[in-house]
């Protein structure tokens, strides 16, 4: 099997070399990056299409993960494979359970959450920045937890390290930027939590999708905010793609900052947005407690009205002074604590005041430029400053708190069964360190569920449980059997 980039592999030289060597296949992976509606365009993928008249008689596959019907075309049309099969799996994981809440500190509302989970689960923290990597990892240790940093600033030695951790440890918290993943495939991660926004519905899911491998339960968190989109916003424009290629990143970047907002199924509007239809879940936040939402036409009405006023050259902060009233110097060197709209929202606070403008983006009636951030009216604002559309807005303190209790895996039914839980997987991680292996190659999670499910109380029992094989209730057996007769006593 030869492993090689698309760069080397149109090389003449390699191409000669390849010639006098015998292939049975090409195997094209990550093959949506041959697509500039692929979240990781790679110019060079599309001159593998070569292969096609090179090696005619080789035959070749193309894979990927991620990809939309867009992409899907694409790599077919550039790798020509215009005639061949395709296989499309389904993209619903059914066992991550989707939440997304709005930012506000961040920092908080993540140890909420982690502490909202049975203690000692496996997770990944994902943000955007490797100084907030390294931030947020050491939040979690003062707060108590195993929590270790993972970016491509660390040196090797300590990456190598963090990522053995991770991957042999049970009840480690990895924070990491988007470089950590890779190739990671550890089956039992409970939750991924994106304390940022990612910059695109391929790469949420791709990221959330390492939780819950084994198939159970596991959930996959998102915390948003406005500044997470300008941010990504700065990046696109400050990149050195080409204004197609930037015009089409900020689509994606929209795309997810619209899956944030959704009032609807957030499964079902991932699966949409990979072509797939489905009907609500019935588990994800919207589900669980659909927002509200209410009739803020007016609100949007001041905050457009006075975008206009200001002559749509300046950026939120300052339109959100002006509606509050604040007569700042800068308000004054330009006149407009005279305006109709100075001070018309001031019952409405600064933060709240952020929502309806992100709300308004999202749904079309403000633009922000990406260089000034000045916040201008897109073509719809029209007919909502006519009166003629009626805008529907979540409300603005939507209580994280929504799904409390919920979380706590909803297979243990008492606490009594958590004691049990956890004493199985104390003793696990101690197998797993004394023998210096993977805890879940010592039994998976299932194991451990179907043990507090059906407690065995002799060895006999034992062999009806997931996965006790004759070799592992030949090594466990015992242990086990005396963990659960203590705790049955
Ligand atoms: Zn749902």
């Amino acid at each position: 099997m030869l492993y090689v980039a698309p760069e080397r592999l149109v090389s003449p030289k390699f191409l000669q070399f390849l010639h006098h060597t015998p292939i049975s296949l090409f195997a094209i992976d990550e093959a949506h990056c041959v697509s500039q509606w692929g979240h990781d365009f790679r110019p060079e993928y599309q001159q593998l299409g070569l292969l096609v008249d090179q090696f005619p008689d080789v035959p070749r596959i193309a894979l990927t993960a991620t990809a939309d019907a867009a992409t899907r075309a694409d790599i077919q049309y550039y790798l020509g494979l215009t005639d061949a099969r395709v296989f499309v799996a389904s993209f619903d994981r059914p066992n991550i359970d989707y939440q997304v809440i709005e930012k506000n500190s961040g920092k908080k509302q993540l140890l909420q959450f982690i502490q909202k989970q049975m203690s000692g689960q496996n997770g990944i923290v994902y943000c955007l920045s490797r100084k907030r990597v390294e931030d947020i990892a050491a939040f979690l240790r003062e707060q108590g937890l195993d929590a270790i940093p993972y970016h491509a600033g660390l040196s090797w030695a300590e990456r190598s390290a963090n990522q053995r951790r991770f991957t042999q440890d049970d009840g480690v918290i990895v924070v990491a930027t988007v470089a950590f993943g890779m190739g990671i495939d550890k089956p039992d991660v409970r939750f991924v939590a994106h304390l940022d926004m990612p910059a695109s519905i391929e790469h949420f899911y791709q990221e959330s999708g390492r939780a819950g491998r084994d198939g159970l339960p596991a959930v996959s968190w998102l915390c948003y905010g406005l500044n997470d989109w300008v941010l990504l916003r700065d990046r696109i424009m400050a990149s050195e793609k080409d204004e197609a290629q930037k015009h089409i990143d900020l689509q994606k970047l929209d795309a997810m900052l619209a899956f944030c907002e959704t009032t609807s199924c957030r499964r079902s509007m991932l699966l949409h947005y990979f072509g797939e239809n489905s009907g609500v879940c019935g588990h994800c936040d919207n589900c669980v407690s659909p927002p509200d939402r209410f009739d803020g036409t007016v609100l949007v009405q001041k905050l457009l009205s006075c975008v206009y006023r200001v002559g749509q050259r300046f950026g939120i902060a300052y339109v959100i002074d002006v509606l509050r009233g604040r007569d700042s110097d800068w308000v004054k060197r330009f006149g407009h604590e005279q305006l109709s709209t100075f001070g018309v929202g001031a019952s409405v606070s600064a933060k709240d005041w952020r929502t309806v403008v992100r709300q308004s983006v999202v749904a079309g009636y403000l633009t922000i430029e990406p260089a000034s951030q000045t916040l201008r009216l897109a073509p719809a604002a029209r007919a909502v400053l006519k009166g003629e559309t009626q805008v529907w807005l979540r409300p603005f303190r939507r209580s994280s708190g929504v799904l409390a209790g919920k979380m706590q895996a909803a297979w243990l039914r008492t606490e009594r069964e958590e004691r049990l839980w956890q004493a199985l997987r104390q003793w696990r991680k101690q197998r797993a360190s004394d023998t210096n292996v993977p805890a879940y190659t010592i039994f998976a999670d299932r194991t451990l569920q179907d043990l507090v499910q059906n407690p065995p109380h002799n060895a006999a029992d034992l062999s009806s449980i997931y996965g006790l094989g004759e070799s592992k209730i030949r090594h466990f057996g015992h242990d086990i059997l005396t963990i659960c007769q203590e705790w049955a006593a």
